[in-house]
């Protein structure tokens, strides 16, 4: 007898589980898969890709999914080369019978996922951001983080990407989507009609911000002139664009009722454009950060609206709900960590979910880098064809010697396919690295992938031997017909003179707060590690991450939208420690330039902001009472500190696997052991999950 499915979440999480009647149609419940996009809409096999990674969220719950981005034509779009150099679109343009029928793959897949979810194309149409020698917008008004200058539209241009976005929604319609989001926010083609920083026409699309307006609303008429009535049409509004100078409040609240009237069914608000310099999604923001903003404008209109940003379990998201902030609440970088979020939520079984830590680093950093999206905490995102976890049919004895990321997921997945595992750890506590991270101030959500570890090694049956330092005879005596060594890193020591002067310490002691550290520092090393060390050092009281006032007062945001923008002043001084520090590295490249894409201009301007002395170029002449001497330009200077903090990378830490080899036993390096010029969590997760996949 089949054993009845546990729903007990459904009444834990009342709010997000209630469907939401639409008139015409239903949504099952309050989730939202927000848009993405993943890099597999340009792809060849683009179509079959997104189908199955798609239809795998439809499977695992979730209410509506929003496609990444597509174009309606081609100024508005991404081009990419194919390797004869000629211009392809791809699957990320919708204007042609022939793309329709591409992306029906798409829609048959998620319907027959689950017939009652909603799957709807976001028509993305990237105005003065898109990459394309094509490229339009209002007015010649190039982006800050542009490099091309748009053409600006005369009024037959309009009246074309009018025409476009219309066309686009009927071509969804006819490709099976339920529905589509426009986006009008984030600095692309319609918000860039909105604002006069962007705006500079004299015609009837520019001047008063009627005429501003008119441009996105005539879009939503058209699309839903085109549509009918029985089909969503949301339109994604900047409630708050975060521009200085941008929109005010009372255009905001206009907006969205203006929007309303053109016929959207649903609004969605967004926070910020690309070129603002307001992190609004990082782990540094606190959870549902911006969610007041959009309860303001849902008391501004009668149809539904959607929030979003930093809402990364349901436990968020109820909240949300029941204070009335919004209808709908959209999760985009939640399910790429976990495709099975709500079915998890539903059968009361949350703390089973991988919770997005949203580090961006193999999300957005990869698709700001023209590379495939996929997930740190779930490399199998984007990768559904590709990777997956099948019952072996030759369970073998498997040994995991080390409980850090790359450990833990070997051990997770050889075990999930029916292995017999076993990990040890000299440490009394899973996490290895994970474990300095998390205490680093905005990285509190690592305490959330230790918790997923810590229920996934119960639930797939590895046996976990802490406090046991490993060797070749144990490991001998226990017969395994396999041995990973992902005993990860040793800390480099640079070969400075004076290293061992007691004022010098390892990053280790510095983050875990073993020896105490002076007023007047030097870090050497400017990696992930340096700027997270230096955060640390620099930093008192609450993390911003937890506690909004800061995190407001940090990054000078209004979130009742007073000035335009919701931008205001910073005050560079809310959570700095009393210290003095220099931050340094030998190259010449700016400090910090290698750091994420989406989120090292953030370290970088915290560090800035709390007065660290970033230098480059330096070389390192020895530690002594005086402090550490340098020569930066070919000049001696001596840095009067009275704790060295190194940071200068790491050694792969391998000496138990050569000792195995010796032994002749059957051992295989993965992690930080293998590479450690690749330790990352991200690296090490992925290489781990494939190589356990095939084991
Ligand atoms: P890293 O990023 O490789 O940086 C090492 C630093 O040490 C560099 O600044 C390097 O600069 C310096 N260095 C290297 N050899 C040295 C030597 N012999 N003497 C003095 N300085 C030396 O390594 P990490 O900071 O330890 O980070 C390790 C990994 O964790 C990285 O893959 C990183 O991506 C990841 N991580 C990422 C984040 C994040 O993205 N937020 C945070 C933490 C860690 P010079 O050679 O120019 O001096
Ligand atoms: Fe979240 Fe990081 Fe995964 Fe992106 S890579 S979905 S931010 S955990």
């Amino acid at each position: 007898m089949n054993q009845p499915v546990d729903l007990s979440g459904i009444q834990q999480y009342p709010h997000l589980f209630e469907p939401l009647d639409l008139g015409f149609t239903t949504i099952r419940n309050r989730s939202i898969m927000g848009s993405m996009h993943t890099g597999l809409e340009e792809m060849p096999d683009g179509f079959e890709r997104m189908a199955a990674f798609y239809a795998e969220r439809a499977a695992g719950g979730i209410g509506m999914i929003i496609t990444g981005g597509i174009s309606p034509n081609e100024e508005g779009g991404l081009a990419v080369k194919d390797e004869h150099g000629n211009v392809a679109f791809s699957a990320s343009k919708l204007n042609t019978q022939a793309e329709a029928d591409g992306h029906k793959i798409v829609t048959s897949a998620v319907h027959r996922a689950a017939p009652d979810v909603k799957i709807c194309l976001q028509i993305l149409h990237m105005g003065p951001l898109a990459y394309n020698d094509k490229l339009v917008a209002p007015s010649k008004v190039r982006s800050r983080i542009s490099k091309l200058t748009p053409h600006e539209l005369d009024e037959a241009g309009i009246e074309k990407q009018i025409a476009d976005h219309a066309n686009c929604a009927l071509l969804a319609q006819q490709a099976g989507y339920d529905g589509v989001e426009i986006i009008g926010s984030a600095g692309y083609l319609l918000s860039t009609f909105l604002v006069e920083k962007t705006n500079r026409r004299s015609d009837q699309w520019g001047g008063s911000y009627e005429n501003r307006m008119r441009f996105p609303l005539e879009v939503v008429r058209r699309v839903r002139a085109a549509v009918g009535d029985d089909f969503i049409v949301i339109f994604r509004i900047a409630a708050m664009d975060m521009l200085q100078g941008g929109m005010s409040w009372d255009e905001v609240a206009l907006l969205a009722r203006e929007i309303e009237k053109a016929g959207a069914s649903i609004i969605s608000t967004h926070f910020t454009w690309h070129e603002s310099q307001v992190p609004t999604i990082a782990t540094m923001v606190p959870r549902a950060a911006f969610t007041s903003v959009t309860h303001r404008v849902r008391q501004e209109v009668s149809v539904p609206v959607i929030t979003s940003n930093r809402i990364n379990m349901p436990d968020v998201a109820e909240a949300v709900l029941e204070r009335g902030d919004a209808d709908l609440v959209s999760m985009a970088r939640p399910m790429l960590a976990d495709s099975q979020f709500m079915q998890k939520a539903a059968e009361g079984k949350s703390q089973e979910i991988n919770t997005c830590i949203a580090c961006n680093q193999a999300c957005l950093d990869h698709t700001f880098s023209f590379k495939m999206t996929s997930c740190l905490v779930n490399p199998r995102a984007c990768n559904e064809t590709l990777l997956n976890y099948l019952p072996t049919n030759a369970v073998k004895n498997i040994a995991v010697i080390g409980a850090g990321p790359a450990g833990l997921a070997y051990a997770c997945v050889a075990a999930e396919r029916g292995h017999r595992v076993t990990l040890f750890d000299a440490s009394n506590e899973i996490g290895g690295q994970f474990n300095l991270a998390k205490r680093v101030p905005g990285k509190e959500e690592f305490y959330e992938t230790l918790r997923y570890y810590d229920h996934q090694l119960r639930k797939v049956g590895v046996e976990r031997r802490l406090n046991t330092r490993v060797d070749v005879s144990m490991l001998q005596a226990e017969n395994f017909d396999h041995i990973i060594v992902a005993t990860g890193i040793s800390p480099r020591t640079p070969d400075i003179p004076g290293i061992s002067h007691p004022m010098v310490m390892g990053y280790i002691d510095a983050i875990n707060g073993t020896k105490p550290v002076g007023k007047n520092v030097a870090v050497v090393g400017a990696g992930g590690i340096g700027f997270d060390v230096t955060d640390l050092i620099t930093h008192e009281g609450p993390s911003a991450a937890m506690d909004i006032d800061v995190f407001a007062r940090e990054w000078g945001i209004d979130f009742e939208n007073h000035p335009r923008g919701g931008v205001t002043g910073i005050e560079p001084h809310v959570a700095k420690a009393d210290r003095t520090v220099w931050l340094l590295q030998r190259k010449d490249t700016p400090v910090g330039r290698g750091l994420g894409k989406t989120t090292g201009w953030t370290h970088r301007l915290t560090l800035g902001r709390r007065g660290v002395n970033m230098m480059n170029g330096v070389d390192y002449v020895r530690i002594d009472d005086e402090g550490l001497h340098l020569l930066v330009a070919n000049q001696p200077e001596c840095l009067p500190v009275d704790t060295v903090i190194i940071c200068a990378g790491q050694e792969p830490e391998r000496s138990l696997y050569e000792e195995l080899l010796s032994a002749g036993l059957p051992a295989e390096l993965v992690g930080g052991a293998f590479e450690a010029n690749e330790l990352d969590a991200k690296a090490a997760i992925s290489q781990a999950s494939w190589m356990a996949s095939e084991v």
